[in-house]
């Protein structure tokens, strides 16, 4: 009844893919969990956790302090 599936699982399974980038901020190269995008300033994983304290105040996801919908 059991087949074993392989590559299947969804999300969650597998290796996450890693890209390789050049901080915009500390000019480190790292890796990233995800996908950088063209003409966006991306940062190392160090600078992200910088970058995100400051910017957020503690709102977390789609906080919504603006009122500034996309
Ligand atoms: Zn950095």
């Amino acid at each position: 009844m059991f087949q074993d599936r392989q590559g299947g699982g969804g999300y969650g399974a597998g290796p996450r893919e890693e890209h390789e980038i050049t901080c915009s901020k500390c000019g480190n190269k790292g890796t990233v969990p995800f996908k950088p995008m063209e003409g966006k300033p991306v940062f190392c994983r160090d600078c992200f956790r910088e970058e995100r304290a400051s910017r957020g105040g503690g709102g977390g996801y789609g906080g919504g302090g603006g009122g500034r919908r996309f």
